[in-house]
């Protein structure tokens, strides 16, 4: 699950359940256009203007409009950094159904839990320790959305990050009840010792570094998940944006596994992935080989659900398409019949629409690779944090006194604490009070 930043997601952000006011809440490029299917105003919304605009929703099968306000707040200047758009309105639970039913018919997509919170994030807006309290909240959703959403938002730098700071505390904390004894020759930490624990705040330093230079490069490839029912053509789509052989056959089922093909689309790397369709399961195997399926397509960055032009999405194909994925639906087999509007007409068996799927791809792919806005600041704090830390070992190797290290790693630790934003004083008497029993 890659957050996806260019759609735009819907969700009640109010309490749910009978009430006076309910709060709909829209972020994305697209939340103000979609708020405006269902609400007016005597004025129309102005795109650049931050503002309240007393107005009526107007809902299909609810008879009379339902007095409503937009509030409306243009990027970069909301929560989110991106345009969003709330709808307060009277908490009756299904009209509030019926307007979000009606905002993901305009083309919103539901949000994830914690998902607002996640695009601050991304946006910058919000600091790592406040980012760590929405991932919790995601996984109180799904765990597996949460192993992503760490590894792709934080680049997996929030954990070892907690850890440097807990170490650099200790060390200081080390050299600071030192500095009370001075006079009596007590050490808390020996020569040796610093210069082991200061090594090892520097080679985490510098695989932090790796870790966001990566984040900022993209680490891993786009992955694209081939996903619709059996006998759809998604193997022969495969075969032929691969130039692989997966096995085609027109009795339904065939691919019972998942395959993995790396494409190079002009520069840009895309991983794309057959899984087994589903269809009423006949053995363990086949069984075993959709679980491995819809495992893929959670991990997918896109979906492309395959259905045969001509015929019409089912229920699990719409839930699909509505999920957590980004999905788009491709038309296949267009040489034997003509593919509806709207949808990416292909045909393994002529090559049509292929060339337009590969850019589609390949776009999807390099915006999914820009680096979110944190990373840049994130590195800066990390090489900060590095400088002051090699002064701080240059300082221990000549000798240099005790409370001008300790200046040199309070330094360091502010620079990770503006970064995590975190005060570091109370948990460091913490520290020193707790493991020394000074009690004074
Ligand atoms: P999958 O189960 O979704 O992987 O579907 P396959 O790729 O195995 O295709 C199922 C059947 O549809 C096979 O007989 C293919 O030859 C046929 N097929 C797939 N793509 C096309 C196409 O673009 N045009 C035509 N005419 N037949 C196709």
């Amino acid at each position: 699950m890659t957050p996806d930043l260019n759609d735009t997601i819907v969700a009640l952000s109010s309490a749910p359940g009978p009430g006076g006011r309910a709060v709909v809440r829209l972020s994305g490029p697209d939340a103000f256009r979609h708020a405006t299917r269902v609400f007016t105003s005597s004025e129309p919304v102005r795109v650049n203007e931050r503002r309240l605009y007393a107005g009526q929703v107007s809902l299909p099968g609810v008879a009379s409009p339902l007095p409503a306000d937009l509030y409306a707040s243009p990027s970069p200047r909301s929560y989110t950094g991106q345009q969003m758009a709330e709808l307060h309105t009277l908490s009756c639970p299904p009209l509030v159904e019926a307007l979000i039913a009606e905002l993901l018919n305009a083309g919103a997509r539901a949000a994830r839990p914690g998902e607002f919170t996640m695009r601050a994030f991304l946006a910058g807006k919000l600091d790592l320790t406040r980012a760590e309290a929405v991932f919790d909240v995601i996984a109180a959703g799904d765990r597996d959305a949460l192993k992503q959403a760490l590894a792709t938002l934080a680049g997996g730098v929030a954990r070892p990050l907690k850890e440097l700071r807990g170490d650099l505390l200790d060390l200081l904390a080390d050299l600071e009840a030192g500095l009370d004894f001075t006079e009596e020759d007590i050490y808390f930490v020996s020569t040796e010792d610093q210069l082991l624990r200061l090594g090892r705040a520097l080679a985490t330093l510098s695989l932090l570094e790796k870790q966001l230079t990566g984040r900022a490069l993209g680490s891993r490839p786009f992955r694209a998940v081939l996903a619709g029912r059996p006998n759809a053509g998604k193997s022969s789509l495969f075969n032929v944006l691969t130039g692989a052989t997966a096995l085609v056959s027109p009795e339904p089922g065939t691919t019972r596994d998942y395959l993995v093909r790396r494409l190079d689309l002009g520069g840009v790397p895309v991983e794309l992935i057959d899984t087994a369709g589903r269809r009423v399961l006949a053995d363990d195997v086949e069984r075993q080989a959709q679980t491995l399926g819809r495992d893929q397509a959670r991990d997918a960055d896109l979906v492309l659900l395959c259905v045969e032009a001509g015929a019409e999405l089912d229920e699990e194909e719409w839930t699909l398409l509505r999920g957590a994925e980004p999905a788009v639906v491709l038309a296949t087999k267009c040489d034997l019949t003509p593919a509806p509007a709207g949808r990416l007409a292909t045909s393994a068996a002529t090559g049509a629409g292929l060339a337009e799927l590969r850019a589609l791809l390949a776009e999807r792919a390099r915006a999914r690779a820009a680096p979110a806005p944190s990373v840049g600041r994130c590195r800066h704090h990390v090489a900060a944090c590095t400088e002051r830390l090699r002064q701080a070992h240059q300082m221990v190797l000549f000798g240099e006194p005790p409370e001008l290290v300790a200046l040199e790693l309070r330094a360091a630790l502010d620079e990770l604490g503006e970064m995590v934003g975190a005060v570091y004083t109370d948990d460091l008497l913490d520290r020193i009070f707790s493991r020394f029993c000074i009690g004074k």
